[in-house]
């Protein structure tokens, strides 16, 4: 089936890789326009050139969002360049693992700001369009993090866990504006996010764990961010929690 998202109008936070970049393909394969946010415009460009041939009319955006103005900000631009936003997928996200009693407390800060704060950001300038319109999606990418609380993850949890919290209570805030709320938590995605891990030994442990098994790919995130957002607008999946197959916790 295609087309299913014809006339829609997507955005996708930190979609120069990974679990972004998959969303924003099988989205835009889906008809609908695809806005692309992240710092590496290298990248984006190169994801902006496929979007393009499926006919989703990218819009590119560099931004750092770990700055809540900048977040913010890619939201108003995707706005005001194709008229509204239906879809808005909260990805940007890293993951620094590290224990609590050697944790680099500047690193930390700047994941707390990127993956939750940034995501509030943004959602915060989405509704009072969606509202308006009483219309809206908004995905939020947490993580098997967000319910499982693993050792030398426990800043990471707290943001994953976070983005669960805060979206069951946005969805209580806004279903009656129509506005959906999903939140999927997946567990181990063959991407690039355990390679910016500065903390040598927790990086080496949790790439031995992943070889171990076999990954999510980001495909098969992107296809579970495509099942929610094709729903008929009276089905709201609110959550996802899925793991490899071969991942017991
Ligand atoms: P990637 O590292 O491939 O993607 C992360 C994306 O976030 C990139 O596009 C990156 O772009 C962007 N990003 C990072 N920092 C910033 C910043 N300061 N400003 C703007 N964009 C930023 O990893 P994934 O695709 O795996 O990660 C995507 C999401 O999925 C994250 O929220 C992660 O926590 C979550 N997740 C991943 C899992 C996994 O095992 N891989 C499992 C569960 C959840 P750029 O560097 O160009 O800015």
């Amino acid at each position: 089936m295609k087309n299913r998202l014809k006339d829609r109008v997507a955005l996708v936070t930190g979609a120069s890789s990974g679990i972004g970049e998959a969303t924003a393909l099988a989205l835009a394969e889906q008809g609908a326009k695809v806005a692309i946010a992240a710092r590496r415009k290298d990248r984006l460009e190169q994801l902006a050139a496929k979007l393009a041939e499926l006919g989703a009319e990218p819009l590119l955006l560099v931004a750092d969002l770990a700055s809540e103005a900048e977040a913010q900000r890619v939201v108003k631009e995707t706005q005001a360049h194709y008229g509204r936003l239906d879809i808005l997928v909260n990805n940007a996200g890293v993951m620094y693992l590290e224990p609590v009693a050697e944790a680099d407390l500047g690193r930390w800060r700047r994941m707390l700001e990127l993956n939750v704060l940034s995501l509030i950001a943004s959602t915060q300038a989405a509704l009072a369009g969606m509202r308006a319109r009483r219309d809206g999606h908004i995905v939020n990418i947490s993580s098997v993090a967000g319910r499982v609380a693993n050792p030398n993850a426990a800043a990471y949890a707290a943001t994953k866990f976070g983005v669960v919290g805060f979206s069951e209570s946005l969805r209580r805030e806004v279903y009656k504006d129509n506005i959906r709320v999903s939140v999927i938590e997946p567990g181990m995605v063959d991407t690039e996010l355990r390679e910016h891990i500065g903390h040598e030994a927790s990086r080496r442990a949790v790439n031995a764990r992943a070889g171990e098994m076999r990954q999510l790919q980001a495909e098969d995130i992107a296809d579970t961010v495509l099942f929610c957002v094709t729903r008929p607008d009276y089905v709201c999946i609110n959550e996802v929690l899925m793991r490899p197959t071969d991942q017991e916790r």
